[in-house]
């Protein structure tokens, strides 16, 4: 195995492609790191950005942990629901595990003084690196030269007058850089984490409303389609495509989900549900999920004497199923709103 000397922090984009390429022509040997999370999956460019420069890279599924931490961050959010620096904290916690395991010297990320508001103002750089605990072994290689030296700095782990003073948010002059390094294929902008983006976050806020125990399932679910609040207690989601009711089926399905009733039409074209919050079935909560269907489906192409709908409930340890059919008639009702 090579020497392992650095461990970047590594979405693929432009940032932290240019921060290991940096490293890398110093002769340092870099190992990425990229977290994938239910609101931010960039593994695939990763895989793609860490082929094409050579290196390793280490895929780190969030779990549950990181969505208590979104629920109630120490730093607060930024414009939407976007906890960037407990997050960053959090990610470089991990960093600093895999450093120590890989027996590696020092953490770098991508980071640039000033780019980002909410998490890279020098004064929240200083507060990542002593709240991960990563202190002076925490390098920022495009922006280093602005920063006060860090201890891998001092101690000629990574060459200081080898590293760069970037600020701001401009990407122009990073473009520049890549093509100087001889980075061929230059990352676009990425679509990004969903909790910056405000259309998302009423679905975020209402699940930590209401559900008090949040886990990495719950966040999984927010993505899987329309979510409706029905009750303090009940939410649906629902398909709108059939990649959406295959997701639905599939997280019904996962050992670690929460109790749900799952809803598959079957004699007629239509959106499975997922009700959550309960696994328990009874007249009111068949009539429930049937309605839902027809709310969102072309009636007109249903035949009303033809209402086929598999409905699971039960317990992981006692599942069940039953056929429910042509219960309540066709009609679109309900008045609720989609998160
Ligand atoms: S944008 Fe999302 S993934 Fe990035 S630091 Fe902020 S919360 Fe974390």
């Amino acid at each position: 195995m090579a020497n392992v000397n650095s461990i970047v922090l590594f979405s693929g984009g432009l940032d932290s492609t240019l921060a290991a390429k940096v490293l890398l022509d110093q002769g340092i040997g870099v190992v990425g790191l990229n977290f994938i999370t239910p609101f931010h999956d960039a593994s695939a460019i990763a895989s793609e950005q860490a082929e094409a420069l050579g290196i390793e890279l280490i895929l780190h599924r969030t779990g549950d942990e990181y969505i208590r931490l979104i629920a109630n961050p120490q730093w607060g959010y930024g414009k939407a629901v976007n906890p960037c620096v407990d997050c960053r904290v959090a990610m470089c916690r991990v960093a600093a595990d895999v450093m120590r395991e890989r027996e590696a010297n020092f953490v770098a990320t991508g980071e640039i003084t000033g780019q980002r508001p909410n998490s890279q103002m020098q004064h929240q750089l200083n507060l990542i690196a002593r709240e991960s605990g990563l202190g002076g072994f925490l390098v920022r290689p495009l922006t280093a030269v602005v920063l006060e030296p860090t201890e891998a700095e001092k101690l000629d782990l990574v060459n200081r007058g080898r590293l760069y003073g970037y600020t701001g948010r401009g990407r122009g002059h990073l473009v520049v850089l890549a093509k100087r390094l001889g980075i061929k294929k230059i990352p676009q902008p990425s679509t990004g984490c969903a909790l910056c983006e405000k259309s998302y976050a009423p679905r975020v806020v209402d699940l930590f409303k209401y559900e008090l125990n949040p886990s990495n399932w719950d966040a999984e679910v927010l993505n899987a389609g329309r979510q409706v609040r029905l009750s303090p207690k009940l939410k649906a989601v629902i398909a709108r495509n059939e990649s959406q009711c295959n997701t639905i089926e599939y997280l019904y399905n996962k050992s670690d989900a929460k109790p749900a009733i799952l809803f598959k039409p079957e004699s007629f074209n239509a959106p499975t549900v997922m009700i959550i919050g309960t696994d328990e079935i009874d007249d009111e909560i068949l009539q429930l999920g049937e309605s839902l269907i027809l709310e969102f489906t072309n009636l007109q192409k249903v035949d009303q004497n033809n209402k086929t709908i598999r409905v699971k409930y039960g317990n992981k340890t006692n599942p069940a199923e039953t056929i429910y059919q042509n219960q309540i008639p066709f009609q679109k009702k309900h008045n609720r709103e989609s998160l």
